[in-house]
């Protein structure tokens, strides 16, 4: 059932979010100990929200457009009373004074927030396998990696656990997921959704997004988080775009340029579904142009200089006095040191250790001012190519999901999983990952669409013609 049919009956009061919530925690119970999706599950708040909807539906009060849909949470977003590990063990027992923005919007708006679920540490990584829990599975095959690092997010939906979840998008951990998982995900410019409560990673480059099971469920729930929030400084300073009235637009006169970059590298089914994907458009009316943006090569090497340079700074907080571990020692500088090498992760060490010395003294200049740069030049790139064109399209991931341990001796190969994803965090616009037939072993293959700032409505219009043809 879609967002918008679960909402319309539980308001007119042929379904109820308690009865939701029921069914989305069975559909836990029956799989959450084989794929490893949810860390917390809080039935107390849930039940609290349901029977909130409920009530005001039996008081004539209408609830708001997600009544009684069931949402999970990827554990780096903030909620008050309740566990957030980012999947780390240096937040263990913290319980966060406060709840994101996105989380009041969703509450405000009828939906019934079920748990938090797990992610590659920190949200560094692109397949769930970094968590300190142990890595969530795929729930199309267990044997293969959900993405990451939004992983357990995207396996809640697509297990049927919940209707749609939330992810955040520092690199492509809530597209390449989506892709890995056969969902729609929606990486929003940034500044759209607010970042308030959201544990950063990358404070440039994080934004939050949804997974849903269709393109109109994607944008029926960032319609409800986006739009200007005052605790969040980089917020834009606009409300919230119409996007569900938007999404029949179609394509219609619409140029959209295939990208050499956005292929190479790619299995042959993935650069098989994208050019069949641009036939549809054509065959729905647009004029597909094959175009090449070779600044797109620059991508990765930029990205890891500037998210670990501004996560080296970020996670400089976890010191083992304001938040979580503590591991004592003889003197402060000890206890902070300890708590640090048994806090974290090899993965969030080697981050951190890539951004202290991307940011050092001598190599400043050398390394980050010369990312900064790239990603300036990146930008500019991006500019000229939406001069010619409204919508660009690429894979999102090179291959359809790999099997589980495939990539977790490689840094490399791992960090090449987002290298179509990239650029559009670095660009701060927006994409979207659509189903578009499946590869490999009938797993599900993810087209990206991509466009400029503010561009959502569009991009989704054009998903919808995809989905609408498969
Ligand atoms: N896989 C990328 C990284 O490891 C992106 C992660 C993300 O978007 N959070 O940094």
């Amino acid at each position: 059932m879609s967002v918008a049919e679960i909402a319309a009956r539980v308001r007119a009061g042929q379904s109820s979010a308690v009865s939701e919530l029921e069914s989305s925690l069975a559909a836990i119970e029956s799989r959450n100990s084989e794929l490893n999706v949810f860390l917390h599950v809080d039935e107390e708040g849930a039940y609290r929200a349901a029977r909130a909807v409920d009530a005001a539906v039996g008081a004539g009060r209408d609830p708001g457009p997600l009544a009684g849909v069931t949402v999970a949470l990827k554990d780096n977003m903030c909620t008050r009373g309740v566990p957030t590990t980012c999947s780390s063990r240096i937040l263990e027992g913290w319980r966060p004074p406060y709840s994101a923005t996105v989380v009041e919007r969703l509450l405000g708006a009828g939906a019934v927030p079920v748990g938090k679920t797990n992610l590659d540490e920190f949200a560094m990584g692109s397949s769930t396998e970094t968590s300190a829990f142990g890595p969530t599975r795929n729930p199309l095959d267990p044997s293969r990696v959900p993405g990451g690092s939004s992983g357990g997010s995207a396996a809640a939906v697509a297990a049927g656990m919940t209707a749609v979840s939330l992810g955040s998008d520092t690199g492509g951990s809530i597209r390449q997921p989506a892709a890995l998982c056969g969902l729609v995900g929606v990486k929003p410019t940034y500044g759209l959704v607010s970042r308030y409560g959201l544990v950063a990673f990358a404070s440039s480059l994080d934004q939050i997004g949804p997974f849903a099971r269709s393109v109109a469920d994607a944008a029926g729930v960032l319609e409800v988080i986006a739009g200007h929030d005052p605790l969040d400084s980089t917020s834009l300073p606009e409300p919230a775009p119409e996007l569900v009235s938007h999404l029949d637009d179609g394509v219609a006169g619409r140029t959209v340029g295939l990208v050499a970059e956005l292929l190479e590298g790619a299995d042959a089914d993935v650069v098989g579904a994208v050019r069949r994907a641009a036939e549809v458009l054509a065959r729905a009316g647009a004029r597909i142009e094959e175009i090449s943006i070779p600044e797109l090569h620059l991508g990765l090497s930029a990205y890891y200089l500037i998210a670990p340079a501004e996560a080296s700074s970020n996670l400089a907080r976890y010191d083992g006095v304001r938040y979580g571990l503590r591991v004592p020692g003889e003197n402060v500088s000890e206890m902070n040191e300890r708590t640090r090498t048994e806090g974290f992760g090899d993965e969030v060490k080697r981050r951190i250790m890539l951004g202290t010395y991307a940011l050092s003294a001598g190599y400043y200049d050398a390394y980050y001012g010369q990312a900064l740069k790239v990603r300036t030049r990146m930008i500019e790139a991006f500019g000229r190519a939406y001069e010619r064109c409204d919508v660009l399209l690429g894979a999102t991931a090179p291959s359809v999901a790999f099997a589980l341990g495939a990539k977790t001796l490689d840094p490399l190969a791992m960090y090449l999983s987002d290298v179509f994803t990239i650029p559009t965090n670095l660009a701060g616009e927006a994409a979207i990952s659509v189903p578009f037939g499946t590869g490999e072993a009938g797993l599900p293959i993810g087209v990206q669409l991509l466009g400029p700032g503010r561009s959502e409505a569009r991009l989704l219009a054009a998903a919808a013609v995809l989905e609408g043809s498969r």
